[in-house]
Protein backbone atom coordinates (compact mmCIF):
# COMPACT_ATOMS: atom_id res chain seq x y z
CA UNK A 1 0.00 0.00 0.00
CA UNK A 2 2.94 2.10 0.66
CA UNK A 3 6.34 1.70 -0.47
CA UNK A 4 8.96 4.14 0.31
CA UNK A 5 12.64 3.67 -0.99
CA UNK A 6 16.16 5.55 -0.28
CA UNK A 7 13.74 8.40 1.41
CA UNK A 8 16.20 11.26 1.98
CA UNK A 9 14.50 14.58 3.91
CA UNK A 10 17.10 17.39 4.53
CA UNK A 11 15.83 20.89 5.95
CA UNK A 12 18.00 23.96 4.69
CA UNK A 13 18.06 25.99 8.38
CA UNK A 14 20.51 28.80 9.00
CA UNK A 15 22.32 26.98 10.89
CA UNK A 16 23.26 24.71 8.59
CA UNK A 17 21.55 21.72 6.45
CA UNK A 18 19.64 19.16 8.92
CA UNK A 19 19.02 15.73 7.88
CA UNK A 20 16.23 14.67 9.14
CA UNK A 21 16.05 10.89 7.48
CA UNK A 22 18.81 8.79 5.54
CA UNK A 23 17.98 5.81 2.97
CA UNK A 24 14.59 5.41 4.29
CA UNK A 25 12.80 2.02 3.03
CA UNK A 26 9.35 0.69 4.01
CA UNK A 27 6.96 -1.39 2.27
CA UNK A 28 3.69 -1.25 4.23
CA UNK A 29 0.83 -3.25 3.24
CA UNK A 30 -2.32 -3.44 2.32
CA UNK A 31 -4.74 -3.67 5.51
CA UNK A 32 -2.56 -3.77 7.87
CA UNK A 33 -1.37 -2.01 10.89
CA UNK A 34 1.66 -0.59 10.86
CA UNK A 35 3.72 1.01 13.63
CA UNK A 36 6.36 3.36 13.49
CA UNK A 37 8.80 4.07 16.88
CA UNK A 38 11.42 6.29 18.09
CA UNK A 39 12.41 8.58 20.19
CA UNK A 40 12.22 12.79 20.12
CA UNK A 41 13.93 13.76 16.98
CA UNK A 42 14.63 10.45 15.30
CA UNK A 43 12.62 11.98 12.15
CA UNK A 44 8.84 10.09 13.16
CA UNK A 45 7.04 13.36 12.01
CA UNK A 46 8.97 14.14 9.15
CA UNK A 47 8.30 10.74 7.69
CA UNK A 48 4.71 10.83 8.25
CA UNK A 49 4.75 14.61 6.76
CA UNK A 50 6.37 13.37 3.98
CA UNK A 51 3.58 10.52 2.93
CA UNK A 52 1.12 12.87 3.95
CA UNK A 53 2.51 15.16 1.37
CA UNK A 54 3.20 18.09 3.33
CA UNK A 55 6.92 17.86 2.74
CA UNK A 56 8.82 17.28 -1.04
CA UNK A 57 11.62 14.49 -0.08
CA UNK A 58 15.30 15.70 -0.78
CA UNK A 59 15.66 12.23 -2.49
CA UNK A 60 14.06 8.86 -2.86
CA UNK A 61 10.46 7.61 -4.00
CA UNK A 62 7.21 7.10 -2.01
CA UNK A 63 4.40 4.77 -3.85
CA UNK A 64 0.91 5.17 -2.92
CA UNK A 65 -1.36 2.36 -3.89
CA UNK A 66 0.82 2.16 -7.02
CA UNK A 67 0.92 5.95 -7.64
CA UNK A 68 4.55 7.44 -7.25
CA UNK A 69 3.50 10.71 -4.88
CA UNK A 70 7.06 12.63 -6.02
CA UNK A 71 5.47 12.72 -9.82
CA UNK A 72 1.96 13.45 -9.63
CA UNK A 73 0.50 16.55 -10.99
CA UNK A 74 -1.46 19.54 -8.53
CA UNK A 75 -5.08 17.90 -9.36
CA UNK A 76 -4.07 14.21 -8.77
CA UNK A 77 -2.08 14.85 -5.72
CA UNK A 78 -4.98 17.27 -4.13
CA UNK A 79 -6.83 13.65 -4.97
CA UNK A 80 -4.46 11.32 -3.48
CA UNK A 81 -4.19 13.56 0.17
CA UNK A 82 -8.03 12.91 -0.25
CA UNK A 83 -7.09 9.16 0.02
CA UNK A 84 -5.31 9.59 3.30
CA UNK A 85 -7.05 10.62 6.86
CA UNK A 86 -4.61 11.51 9.26
CA UNK A 87 -4.99 12.02 13.27
CA UNK A 88 -2.80 14.03 15.46
CA UNK A 89 -1.81 13.97 19.50
CA UNK A 90 -3.61 17.06 20.00
CA UNK A 91 -7.03 16.84 17.86
CA UNK A 92 -6.72 19.52 15.77
CA UNK A 93 -10.59 20.01 15.78
CA UNK A 94 -12.66 23.64 14.84
CA UNK A 95 -13.38 24.34 18.15
CA UNK A 96 -16.08 26.81 16.63
CA UNK A 97 -17.80 24.40 15.16
CA UNK A 98 -20.10 21.32 16.23
CA UNK A 99 -18.83 17.64 16.37
CA UNK A 100 -20.88 17.00 13.51
CA UNK A 101 -19.82 19.88 11.43
CA UNK A 102 -16.38 19.35 12.40
CA UNK A 103 -16.69 16.19 10.94
CA UNK A 104 -18.90 17.30 7.63
CA UNK A 105 -16.09 19.82 6.75
CA UNK A 106 -13.71 17.50 4.60
CA UNK A 107 -16.93 16.16 2.86
CA UNK A 108 -17.75 20.05 2.22
CA UNK A 109 -14.76 20.76 0.66
CA UNK A 110 -14.83 17.33 -1.80
CA UNK A 111 -18.43 19.28 -2.77
CA UNK A 112 -20.29 16.21 -1.57
CA UNK A 113 -23.64 17.11 -1.58
CA UNK A 114 -25.52 18.34 1.46
CA UNK A 115 -28.26 15.61 1.58
CA UNK A 116 -25.29 12.51 1.37
CA UNK A 117 -23.38 14.61 3.67
CA UNK A 118 -25.90 14.38 6.75
CA UNK A 119 -26.03 10.78 6.28
CA UNK A 120 -22.23 10.12 6.25
CA UNK A 121 -21.74 12.32 8.83
CA UNK A 122 -24.53 9.94 10.97
CA UNK A 123 -22.77 7.01 9.44
CA UNK A 124 -19.26 7.94 10.75
CA UNK A 125 -20.96 9.24 14.33
CA UNK A 126 -21.98 5.70 15.10
CA UNK A 127 -18.99 4.01 14.07
CA UNK A 128 -16.59 6.04 16.49
CA UNK A 129 -20.05 5.28 19.09
CA UNK A 130 -20.48 9.56 19.35
CA UNK A 131 -24.19 9.51 17.88
CA UNK A 132 -25.04 11.41 20.91
CA UNK A 133 -22.40 13.94 20.63
CA UNK A 134 -23.63 15.39 17.25
CA UNK A 135 -24.58 18.85 18.28
CA UNK A 136 -21.95 19.12 21.15
CA UNK A 137 -18.69 21.55 21.18
CA UNK A 138 -15.62 19.92 21.20
CA UNK A 139 -14.90 22.24 24.62
CA UNK A 140 -17.64 19.80 25.79
CA UNK A 141 -15.89 16.71 24.96
CA UNK A 142 -13.37 14.58 27.17
CA UNK A 143 -10.21 13.79 25.44
CA UNK A 144 -11.05 10.31 24.33
CA UNK A 145 -14.07 11.40 22.67
CA UNK A 146 -12.39 14.24 21.00
CA UNK A 147 -10.21 12.05 19.24
CA UNK A 148 -13.06 9.67 18.41
CA UNK A 149 -14.52 13.29 16.10
CA UNK A 150 -11.08 13.37 14.86
CA UNK A 151 -11.07 9.92 13.76
CA UNK A 152 -14.56 10.30 12.07
CA UNK A 153 -13.39 13.29 10.52
CA UNK A 154 -10.56 11.40 9.12
CA UNK A 155 -12.22 8.55 8.12
CA UNK A 156 -14.93 11.17 5.91
CA UNK A 157 -13.46 10.79 2.40
CA UNK A 158 -13.23 6.98 2.49
CA UNK A 159 -9.32 6.84 3.05
CA UNK A 160 -7.42 3.83 1.69
CA UNK A 161 -4.43 4.73 4.81
CA UNK A 162 -4.93 6.37 8.19
CA UNK A 163 -1.59 8.21 9.20
CA UNK A 164 -1.80 8.75 13.52
CA UNK A 165 0.77 10.88 14.42
CA UNK A 166 1.14 10.42 18.23
CA UNK A 167 -2.63 10.00 18.41
CA UNK A 168 -2.88 8.61 22.26
CA UNK A 169 0.02 10.57 23.57
CA UNK A 170 -1.75 13.20 25.45
CA UNK A 171 -4.79 10.30 26.60
CA UNK A 172 -4.44 8.38 30.19
CA UNK A 173 -4.08 5.10 29.81
CA UNK A 174 -7.46 3.19 29.83
CA UNK A 175 -8.62 6.34 26.80
CA UNK A 176 -6.01 5.25 25.02
CA UNK A 177 -6.97 0.83 25.17
CA UNK A 178 -10.77 2.18 24.02
CA UNK A 179 -9.05 4.72 20.97
CA UNK A 180 -6.75 1.23 20.14
CA UNK A 181 -9.75 -0.71 20.46
CA UNK A 182 -11.78 1.34 18.36
CA UNK A 183 -8.44 1.64 15.92
CA UNK A 184 -8.36 -2.00 15.46
CA UNK A 185 -11.96 -1.94 14.78
CA UNK A 186 -11.78 0.07 12.09
CA UNK A 187 -9.00 -1.97 10.54
CA UNK A 188 -10.90 -4.95 10.54
CA UNK A 189 -14.58 -3.66 9.90
CA UNK A 190 -13.27 -1.36 6.60
CA UNK A 191 -9.64 -3.32 6.01
CA UNK A 192 -8.21 0.27 5.97
CA UNK A 193 -4.37 0.12 6.36
CA UNK A 194 -3.53 2.38 9.74
CA UNK A 195 -0.20 3.54 10.19
CA UNK A 196 0.89 4.85 13.56
CA UNK A 197 3.45 6.68 14.58
CA UNK A 198 4.38 6.88 18.43
CA UNK A 199 7.06 7.15 20.84
CA UNK A 200 5.07 4.30 23.06
CA UNK A 201 6.30 0.88 23.17
CA UNK A 202 2.91 -0.15 24.86
CA UNK A 203 0.91 0.98 21.97
CA UNK A 204 2.64 -0.45 19.13
CA UNK A 205 2.57 -3.69 21.03
CA UNK A 206 -0.94 -3.81 21.36
CA UNK A 207 -2.22 -3.24 18.22
CA UNK A 208 0.04 -2.95 15.26
CA UNK A 209 1.10 -6.37 13.28
CA UNK A 210 4.87 -4.90 12.08
CA UNK A 211 6.45 -2.31 13.47
CA UNK A 212 9.68 -0.24 11.74
CA UNK A 213 12.49 1.62 14.36
CA UNK A 214 13.43 4.72 13.90
CA UNK A 215 16.63 5.81 15.39
CA UNK A 216 19.14 8.80 14.42
CA UNK A 217 17.11 9.58 11.31
CA UNK A 218 17.25 5.87 9.79
CA UNK A 219 15.27 2.67 10.16
CA UNK A 220 17.29 -0.17 12.62
CA UNK A 221 14.79 -2.77 12.56
CA UNK A 222 11.68 -3.82 10.41
CA UNK A 223 9.83 -6.57 11.49
CA UNK A 224 6.62 -8.30 13.15
CA UNK A 225 6.11 -6.67 16.46
CA UNK A 226 6.33 -10.32 18.36
CA UNK A 227 9.87 -10.55 17.08
CA UNK A 228 11.07 -7.56 18.06
CA UNK A 229 8.98 -5.87 20.62
CA UNK A 230 9.31 -9.13 22.56
CA UNK A 231 10.24 -8.64 26.73
CA UNK A 232 13.77 -10.37 27.86
P1 LIG B 1 10.41 13.20 15.65
O1 LIG B 1 9.06 13.37 15.07
O2 LIG B 1 10.85 11.76 15.68
O3 LIG B 1 10.54 13.87 16.97
P2 LIG B 1 11.27 15.07 13.59
O4 LIG B 1 10.92 14.47 12.28
O5 LIG B 1 10.37 16.12 14.13
O6 LIG B 1 11.47 13.89 14.65
O7 LIG B 1 12.74 15.67 13.50
C1 LIG B 1 13.86 14.99 12.98
C2 LIG B 1 15.04 15.95 12.92
O8 LIG B 1 14.78 16.95 11.94
C3 LIG B 1 15.29 16.70 14.22
O9 LIG B 1 16.68 16.86 14.33
C4 LIG B 1 14.59 18.03 14.01
O10 LIG B 1 15.16 19.05 14.78
C5 LIG B 1 14.80 18.24 12.52
N1 LIG B 1 13.71 19.02 11.90
C6 LIG B 1 12.41 18.70 11.85
N2 LIG B 1 11.69 19.61 11.19
C7 LIG B 1 12.59 20.56 10.80
C8 LIG B 1 12.48 21.78 10.07
N3 LIG B 1 11.32 22.22 9.58
N4 LIG B 1 13.62 22.50 9.87
C9 LIG B 1 14.80 22.07 10.34
N5 LIG B 1 14.97 20.93 11.02
C10 LIG B 1 13.88 20.19 11.26
P1 LIG C 1 6.45 16.59 16.98
O1 LIG C 1 5.98 16.91 18.37
O2 LIG C 1 5.38 16.08 16.08
O3 LIG C 1 7.71 15.78 16.93
P2 LIG C 1 8.11 18.87 16.58
O4 LIG C 1 7.96 19.59 17.85
O5 LIG C 1 9.32 18.03 16.29
O6 LIG C 1 6.78 17.99 16.33
O7 LIG C 1 7.94 19.88 15.35
C1 LIG C 1 6.85 20.77 15.27
C2 LIG C 1 7.03 21.57 14.00
O8 LIG C 1 8.29 22.27 14.03
C3 LIG C 1 7.08 20.72 12.74
O9 LIG C 1 6.42 21.40 11.69
C4 LIG C 1 8.56 20.56 12.44
O10 LIG C 1 8.78 20.36 11.04
C5 LIG C 1 9.11 21.87 12.94
N1 LIG C 1 10.49 21.70 13.46
C6 LIG C 1 10.94 20.71 14.25
N2 LIG C 1 12.25 20.85 14.51
C7 LIG C 1 12.63 21.99 13.88
C8 LIG C 1 13.87 22.69 13.76
N3 LIG C 1 15.00 22.24 14.32
N4 LIG C 1 13.88 23.82 13.03
C9 LIG C 1 12.77 24.26 12.45
N5 LIG C 1 11.58 23.65 12.50
C10 LIG C 1 11.51 22.54 13.22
Amino acid sequence: MIKISGLKKVYQSDIGDVTALEDVNLDIRRGEVFGIIGSSGAGKSTLIRCINLLEKPSAGKIEIAGQDITELSGKELILLRRSLGMIFQHFNLLMQQTVADNVAFPLEIARVPRTEIATRVQELLKLVGLSEKAGAYPAQLSGGQKQRVAIARALANNPKVLLCDEATSALDALTTKSILALLKDINEKLGLTIVLITHQIEVVKEICDRVAVIEKNRIVETGRVVDILTKP
